[in-house]
Order: C-alpha cells, then sequence, then structure tokens
C-alpha cells in the first residue's frame, strides 16, 4: 500500500502517518521527493479496506492506493498523471514533444565536443550526451576523459542551450557527475547495481535509467524503484536492446517494450537505436519506428568523424547524417500527435 502526501504536507503530518503505521505493527517506508512525500506500507495482508479509510483520513494525505505489484512507486496505479520530467533548458520528457539526446559515445577533446554540440542543436536535439567514464568490456580499451571530459561537455553545452546527459559509473563519482550534468545516466551495465541505484536517487538529480544487457520489463521497474524510493523522483527509462542470439545486430531493439512500459508505468520512455542495433544504417529506421510506438524521445549517438571514433564508431551517426534523420522525423512525430523539441538556441 502507498501513502501519497499532499505536495509540502507538513513532517507533523508525515509523523503521523508512520506513527499510525508502526501502531499496527507494520513497516514504513518514507520518500521525499522535491514536491511531495510519499509513504510506502510493508506488510499488510489483510482487511485492507478499513486500512485504507484509516490512513485517508489523515491530515496531509491526498490518497492511498493499494497495490499488488512488486514495484508500486512507479507503477500506473501510484500516479494517474504521466510524469513529465523537464530540464532547465526547457527539454521535456513525457510531453507532446519529444527529447533528443544526441552526441558521441565518448568524450574524446575539446574540439570533438564542440562542433558535435553546435551541429546537433542546428539539428534540433535539447540534450547534449557523451561519455566522460566509460563502461568498457576491456579495461584495457579508452576509459573515458573523467573530469575533464564532463568540462568540455558543460562548457560546449552551456554554449549551445543543450543539457548535459552523462554516465554515473561508479557510488564515489555521484557527486563529481552530478556538478556537472543535468541528467544522470545509469548504464545497461549498472541497471542491476543497486548500491548506484541508491546513491544516484539520493542526488535527487533527474536520472536516465537504461535497460539492463537482459533484463526483464519488470527486473527494469524495480531498479528504477530503487531509484525513485531513494528520493529522485525524475526517471527516464530508456530501451537500449537485449542480448539475443543472433550477431547480425548488436542487440535486439524491443520496441514493444515502449507500449507495455507505458501501460506499466508513469514514468518516460525513450529509446537507443544506436546501442539497440550497433549498425548505422539501422539508426533512421528503428528511431522512426520508436516514435511511431510511441517513444517520448530518442538517444542517438552522433560524431564528427566516427572512423576515428574512441568507441563505437560503426554505430556512429555522421553530424549530417543526424541533420537528414531529424528532417525526415518531423513528420512521423506529426502524425503520432507529436512533435519535435523547440530549438535550444534561438536563431
Ligand atoms: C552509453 O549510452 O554510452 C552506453 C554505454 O550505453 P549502454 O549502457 O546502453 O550500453
Ligand atoms: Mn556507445
Amino acid at each position: 500500500m502507498i501513502i501519497v502526501m499532499r505536495p509540502h504536507a507538513s513532517d507533523e503530518e508525515i509523523e503521523a502517518v508512520t506513527a499510525l503505521i508502526a501502531a499496527m505493527r507494520l513497516a514504513s517506508h518514507v520518500s521525499r521527493g522535491s514536491e511531495r512525500t510519499i509513504v510506502g506500507v510493508v506488510g499488510v495482508s489483510e482487511d485492507k479496506e478499513t486500512l485504507l479509510a484509516q490512513f485517508a483520513q489523515l491530515d496531509g494525505v491526498e490518497s492511498v492506493v493499494p497495490i499488488s505489484r512488486s514495484y508500486k512507486l512507479v507503477s500506473r496505479e501510484a500516479r494517474s498523471e504521466r510524469t513529465v520530467v523537464r530540464l532547465k533548458n526547457g527539454a521535456a520528457f513525457g510531453s507532446r514533444e519529444l527529447a533528443v539526446c544526441a552526441g558521441p559515445c565518448s568524450v574524446e577533446s575539446r574540439e570533438q565536443i564542440d562542433a558535435t554540440a553546435v551541429a546537433v542543436v542546428r539539428a534540433g536535439a535539447n540534450l547534449l550526451r557523451g561519455g566522460a567514464f566509460k563502461p568498457r568490456t576491456s579495461p584495457y580499451a579508452f576509459q573515458g576523459l573523467g573530469e575533464e571530459g564532463l568540462k568540455y561537455l558543460r562548457e560546449a553545452a552551456d554554449r549551445t542551450g543543450l543539457a548535459v546527459v552523462t554516465e554515473v559509473l561508479d557510488t564515489r563519482d555521484v557527486a563529481l557527475v552530478a556538478r556537472y550534468a543535468d541528467m544522470l545516466q545509469i548504464g545497461a551495465r549498472n541497471m542491476q547495481n543497486f548500491g548506484l541505484l541508491r546513491e544516484v536517487g539520493a542526488a535527487r538529480k533527474p536520472v536516465l535509467l537504461k535497460r539492463g544487457l537482459s533484463a526483464t520489463i519488470e527486473e527494469w521497474l524495480m531498479a528504477a524503484e530503487y531509484v525513485y524510493a531513494a528520493g529522485s523522483h525524475d526517471i527516464v527509462l530508456c530501451e537500449r536492446g537485449i542480448r539475443s542470439f543472433d550477431p547480425q545486430t548488436r542487440n535486439l531493439l524491443d520496441l514493444a517494450a515502449v507500449p507495455v512500459l507505458l501501460s506499466l508505468t508513469h514514468l518516460p520512455v525513450i529509446v537507443d537505436p544506436s546501442h539497440g542495433t550497433g549498425v548505422r544504417s539501422l539508426v533512421m529506421p528503428m528511431s522512426f519506428a520508436a516514435v511511431a510506438a510511441g517513444a517520448d524521445g530518442l538517444l542517438v549517438e552522433v560524431h564528427p568523424n566516427p572512423a576515428a571514433a574512441f568507441s563505437d564508431g560503426p554505430q556512429s551517426l555522421t553530424l549530417q547524417n543526424f541533420s537528414d534523420l531529424m528532417a525526415r522525423l518531423a513528420p512521423i512525430a506529426d502524425a503520432v500527435g507529436r512533435s519535435l523539441p523547440a530549438p535550444a538556441l534561438a536563431a
């Protein structure tokens, strides 16, 4: 059972709720978001109707929701309206307008990220992506520029009006990455790193949570539940393909996950056709399909010179490819009642 407090309920009102829960010999879990507090009640077995009515009467309580699913706070039942995650530059995930995150796999140099930022903002992206901490399969592969990369990202984003989304790999780096980024990315390999999920949730920044390499939708929603319960309620799910038996593509992009998630959770959902396919020529058709399927946005790898990229060159679009993609995406978005992002940079 979930007790949703009214926005700005007082500490006394929240304490009255947890005191009643304790008096009933049940356990409570308090999640304080920037707008409202939610109290989870654990251990309810019988007479749910009476309990529900008792809690609903308390001051400061907005609603009481009985929830049988294993994920609770992120479920549709917990919140009737869809969550819209808004960033300071105006980018929004979950509104009529799509959110488009574009940029290289890795931040490689100031020049590379500057050139990419200018090109993607002109083409209509509203977030700049790029890894400063890279989760590489080999310990000998390029691991990212670390804080230097974060600085380049921030500078390029500030010059162009873009927001920054970048991955954090380690609990020890959460505060550092949060200083530079507008949105913290949890990558596929860390989707079930529960310590990291808690730490990122406690940072209260918007979070982009990618699907694990072979995670079920339920496991993915449970990962989102960790972040939500830890305090960040601005979570965006990103489908990025799952492992399959067929080596034709790098991963199997599960576009059915988009409408499935939209029926199970109030959180926004975007699609990453770059990691989802691993093949440059598939990024455009899969972007079209993602938007047609109801995705709230895209995450696309773009590089000024993919042949020389330090990582993921074969799936990276050129600057021109990305501009073509955005031009051809506009009528598809329109056909399903969506629009491309308002330009982050005027003129
Ligand atoms: C990325 O987006 O930079 C990335 C490493 O993707 P994933 O975690 O989906 O593999
Ligand atoms: Mn990549």
